[in-house]
């Protein structure tokens, strides 16, 4: 049999803001190994690679690269889309990656696949697959398209509707893949079942450079937050056992010199035991490194000894998921944490060694039914624990609680034009007040700023007599 060729792409970012906070395409780098150990010869291309050659070569600088290996991605301007463009958002709206001039290059240099994979992510980043496969479609006219990826789980119709997209792959790519193209190329196959333990590692090897690496420690989260689609996206929770992800983790550090080691899990401390199993192993193997969780963690399993684990083994910035602190919204929208909960994390956090002012806190803003005053509260609460906080700008989420509550000429609008979904044109079409949101995002400024000084505004108020 001739081996077949596939080419895999990660499309670009089309959005008002974005920034490589340590994003990989995980599951298509999952796909890529597995494919690659089944025979078919792999090319990819990534089009968010900050060290892409071409790129490079084209713009003739290299990227900005920060301490722990984020840093911005190169943007250019674009028009807005159509359905936004009535909006009047007084925001630039641009496109994150390599230049099209060096994906052209890519596409020029490599020989004609047979087929062509593309990976997606937000359900509002789609314009960034249309263009991919414009450009794709005027190299290799009549080569099929398959679409997987979130934005693809989460709205497989829309997706089905992009033109030059021939199949709609939801869910979890790596347990159909092969039986997918088995059938399509009329070609012998065996589709294993993988689990997080038995698969291979994600194909790294496809990137000259690395800066980090992003790992996976568990799948999927068992809460169901109203505002979050983890458990539809993941369909269910799964974990590997500590001993597994130790090795890769040594893998990385030891063998390839990694020195940003990422988990980007939905709910790594869950399983309290499992999660002390993977820090001990970084410990007790003196696997020296940057460890980065960017997802917020649960504060309710954050023991003494948890945050004395996760500071021993290199842990440097911890952000904690929060939210809200209205108790009764917090509890009616899944109750994965508590008030009370978020304290007693914040005093284990800080006994352990951490900074209070180094520990991030989300709360979150723009969700409709959640009163400014509340996210106020919120705000000035987390700014009283000393903690950073990052605002999460709600997007409303197909297949979520808050989705589906959403009037119905509204989520008729969403359903059909997924650009709606995305943080900063929402509320232009909510009743979002945008001058409400304005003020909000200064007063989190204004609260950061002051936290570096060790300055909690409640308390001072409070002291002060100004407030009770
Ligand atoms: S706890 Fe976090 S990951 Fe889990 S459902 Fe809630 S928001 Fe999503």
């Amino acid at each position: 049999m001739k081996e077949k060729r596939l080419l895999l792409i990660n499309p670009w970012i089309y959005d008002f803001i974005s920034y490589d906070l340590w994003s990989k395409p995980l599951g298509l780098l999952y796909l890529s190994s597995i494919l690659k150990s089944h025979g078919y010869i792999i090319d990819f291309v990534d089009t968010l690679y900050r060290w892409d050659k071409f790129h490079i070569q084209d713009i003739e600088k290299p990227p900005k690269v920060r301490k722990y290996g984020d840093g911005p991605y190169y943007k250019e301007e674009v028009e807005k889309p159509e359905s936004i463009k009535s909006l009047s958002i007084d925001r630039k709206f641009s496109r994150y990656g390599i230049t099209v001039n060096s994906f052209r290059r890519h596409l020029e240099t490599m020989k004609k696949p047979d087929a062509v994979l593309i990976t997606s992510g937000m359900t509002y980043w789609y314009i960034g697959i249309e263009e991919a496969i414009n450009v794709v479609k005027e190299y290799f006219k009549d080569v099929p398209i398959f679409l997987g990826g979130i934005y693809a789980t989460l709205m497989p119709e829309h997706a089905k509707a992009i033109k030059g997209v021939n199949f709609v792959l939801p869910g979890h790519g790596e347990n159909i893949i092969l039986r997918v193209l088995g059938e399509y190329f009329d070609i012998p196959y065996t589709q294993p079942y993988y689990d997080l333990d038995n698969m291979p590692y994600p194909d790294y090897g496809i990137y000259e450079k690395l800066d980090y690496v992003i790992i996976i420690t568990s799948k999927g989260c068992p809460f169901r937050c109203s505002y979050c689609a983890s458990y539809f996206v993941s369909g269910g929770y799964f974990e590997r056992s500590p001993e597994k992800v130790v090795e890769e983790i040594a893998y990385y550090r030891f063998k390839r010199g990694i020195k940003n080691i990422v988990i980007y899990d939905d709910a790594f401390l869950l399983n309290k035991k499992r999660a002390k199993g993977v820090l001990k192993g970084i410990i007790e193997n003196k696997i020296r490194a940057y460890y980065h969780l960017p997802n917020g963690l649960h504060a309710r399993f954050i023991d003494e000894e948890m945050a004395e684990m996760l500071y021993r083994a290199g842990f440097v910035e911890i952000r904690l998921g929060f939210e809200i602190s209205d108790d009764f919204i917090q509890r009616e929208t899944g109750g994965k944490v508590t008030s009370q909960e978020l304290i007693r994390a914040m005093n284990n956090l800080e006994r352990a060694g951490y900074k209070r002012k180094d520990i991030g806190i989300y709360v979150m803003t723009g969700l409709p039914y959640l009163p400014m005053q509340k996210v106020v509260d919120a705000l000035l609460f987390a700014n009283d624990l000393g903690g950073r906080i990052h605002l999460s700008e709600y997007s409303p989420v197909p297949h979520t609680k808050d989705y589906e509550r959403i009037n119905r000429k509204l989520k008729d609008l969403l359903d059909k034009e997924p650009l709606y979904h995305n943080n900063i044109v929402f509320p232009y079409l909510s009743d979002i007040n945008q001058k409400d949101l304005r003020d909000i995002r200064s007063l989190v400024k204004f609260l950061n700023y002051g936290s570096q000084l060790n300055i909690k505004l409640l308390s001072e108020l409070k002291k002060w007599g100004y407030a009770n």
